[in-house]
């Protein structure tokens, strides 16, 4: 058995935090806020860059005013191309700092700096880095979705689209992994290569929700309709999958397949550009903790839906929430994001204007 569950650090299960309140806007106070929003991206020579998982109005409000809404090897490599000199990043923390660190020289802004990620916190840097101490011969990949500390540490940063080459171009130089921290994407890896790995253990709370055996019941009342999963989902739910990838790959699956139906494993932000791509298509998400049971986040991200218009416009008046990381955390950090960044352009992968 080459896996080996880290015991001896955390699994905290992660709380998600509780929706922030907010009062809903009009259509035309929306309309109006976007306008001024517009008005301050231009001012401030400042560009938009979203997650699919964040609210459709951001993801809009992101291609109107020339920004880039993508997963995040994407919105990694936009801004690192981007002429904009400030970068507004509609997501979670780690996007913030992986845009920072590939562009000391630019200001980072979020709409609000306490939306992170259950991985990311599922993984503190000093236990971490203990653990990588008690395993000098491993190679450390580690998720995107991590911190900059815990970035610093490793040897190869990953994001789900790339996660499958990069292993398997270590695998074949005769490489054993340390993977953190989700071990669902983890098992997955491993069982599509066969390599060596210590996994760390760590989950992502919206996609641990999808259950098998619910999933099952679902694909019995659409039998025509095609299963894509985020391979952050647990094992039952992968092994029913049509497609197994990450959003973009998934996007990509609801425009190539002839399918009319879809049931979809994965935050349902993602629909918004599913929907605008294959607007004849028929969405179905796919069943959380089932009817009854208590779902922490019923397919929604807690700490992406804390992106909005209201806190997008007051960051960019006020000009806070700013990203800042140590600079030998940094240059540190930057190693293994530039060697994955390497490996895609070497290898053709998810070349950005085409990952939409
Ligand atoms: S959906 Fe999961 S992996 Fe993605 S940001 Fe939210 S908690 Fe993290």
């Amino acid at each position: 058995m080459n896996t080996a569950l880290n015991e001896s650090t955390v699994h905290a299960r992660i709380k998600a935090p509780a929706s922030p309140p907010r009062l809903p806007l009009t259509a035309t106070d929306k309309a109006e806020m976007k306008q001024r929003i517009k008005r301050l991206l231009v001012e401030q020579n400042a560009v938009l860059v979203a997650h699919y998982y964040v609210d459709g109005d951001l993801q809009a409000l992101a291609e109107e005013t020339g920004g880039h809404v993508a997963d995040s090897l994407e919105m990694a490599r936009f801004g690192n191309d981007s002429d904009a000199t400030t970068l507004v990043v509609c997501g979670v923390r780690f996007m913030g700092e992986t845009a920072k660190i590939l562009n000391p020289e630019k200001r980072v802004l979020m709409p609000d700096l306490a939306a992170t990620c259950s991985l990311d916190e599922g993984c503190p840097a000093d236990a971490f880095s203990a653990f990588c101490d008690a395993h000098p011969d491993r190679t450390v990949v580690v998720y995107a979705n991590t911190s900059a500390r815990v970035k610093a540490r490793s040897d190869w940063v990953v994001t789900s689209s790339i996660a499958l080459p990069i292993v398997k171009h270590l695998h074949a130089k005769g490489d054993k992994l340390l993977w953190a921290p989700d071990k669902h994407l983890g098992h997955y890896v491993q069982r599509m290569t066969g390599v060596d790995m210590l996994l760390w253990d760590g989950a992502c709370v919206v996609h641990e929700e999808f259950k098998g055996f619910a999933l099952n019941q679902v694909r019995r009342l659409h039998p025509d309709a095609a299963i894509l999963v985020h391979p952050e989902s647990p094992e039952e739910v992968v092994q029913q999958a049509d497609v197994v990838g990450s959003t973009t790959q998934l996007i990509k699956a609801v425009t190539d397949l002839p399918n009319q139906k879809f049931i979809v494993a994965t935050d349902q932000g993602i629909f918004w550009k599913m929907h605008q791509l294959a607007p004849h298509k028929t969405l179905i998400p796919a069943p959380t903790a089932g009817e009854g049971a208590t779902c922490e986040s019923c397919a929604q991200c807690p700490w992406m839906a804390m992106n909005a218009l209201q806190n997008l416009e007051q960051v960019l008046l006020r000009g806070d929430r700013e990203i800042h990381i140590e600079e030998s955390i940094r240059q540190r950090a930057l190693l293994p994001i530039q060697r994955m960044l390497n490996f895609a352009r070497g290898h053709g992968i998810g070349a950005r204007r085409n990952s939409d």
